[in-house]
């Protein structure tokens, strides 16, 4: 008896899911549903010196680190990518990023495009990186008025970053315009689904196919 889900088990490499979009564009609620809609998904997450917002739990959004701690973490060779971000540093621990591409496992990173950059340079071939874009930039100021964690002077500094931001659109392999955050996230999970079905993302294809070419029809 064939397994109904005998397509999924085939054996594949862990795909690296690189987001990135101006703070505001919804990045952050389409990984989070991402992470929680879909078991196969661990969140990478990133060390920041930005002070913990209100909501935050450190060890689940960032791990909120000093100036220092950073510093050594950074000189220790234990960050795989990082960047200065609006005044604040951020970075992808090395360590769990490398176990989920060793075990085969799919990862989320939620990284600006100098994270994204630096991602693709170390980790050749299983890097897919999609670019969320806000309908437009009023709608953006307005999202960010509306999260309102963030002081005046800082939103202020985020819209200016936004356009720094968006220039580097052309370097992502897919761009999704958050006009609508259900049909936004519903793209994303399209893009998730073709990029595991890749040929040569799986290499157990070859055990299944020569499977099925010597199996016995009665
Ligand atoms: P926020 O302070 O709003 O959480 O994040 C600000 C920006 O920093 C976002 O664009 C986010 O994607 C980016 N960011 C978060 N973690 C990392 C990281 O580990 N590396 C890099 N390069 N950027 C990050």
């Amino acid at each position: 008896m064939v397994p109904k889900d005998a397509g999924s088990r085939i054996r594949r490499r862990g795909l690296m899911l690189v987001l990135s979009s101006p703070s505001g564009a919804g990045k952050s609620t389409i990984a989070r549903n991402l992470i929680e809609s879909d078991q196969g998904f661990e969140l990478s997450v990133s060390v920041t010196t930005r002070p913990r917002r209100g909501s935050e739990i450190d060890g689940m959004h960032y791990h909120f680190r000093t100036r220092r701690e950073f510093e050594i973490l950074r000189d220790n060779d234990e960050l795989l990518e990082w960047a200065e971000v609006h005044g604040n540093f951020y970075a992808t621990p090395r360590e769990p990023a490398e176990r989920a591409m060793a075990e085969g496992r799919d990862m989320l990173f939620d990284i600006d495009w100098q994270g994204a950059k630096q991602l693709k340079e170390k980790v050749r071939g299983d890097i897919v990186s999609v670019f969320i874009l806000p309908p437009s930039m009023k709608e953006l100021k307005a999202r960010l008025k509306r999260r309102a964690e963030d002081q005046e002077a800082v939103i202020a500094t985020r819209l200016d970053n936004a356009r720094d931001e968006i220039e580097h659109w052309t370097e992502y392999d897919f761009v999704i315009v958050n006009d609508d955050l259900d049909r936004a996230f519903t793209e994303v999970r399209s893009v998730v689904t073709a990029e595991r079905l890749r040929r040569d993302r799986r290499p157990g294809l070859f055990d299944f196919v020569s499977g099925l070419l010597s199996e016995k029809i009665d």
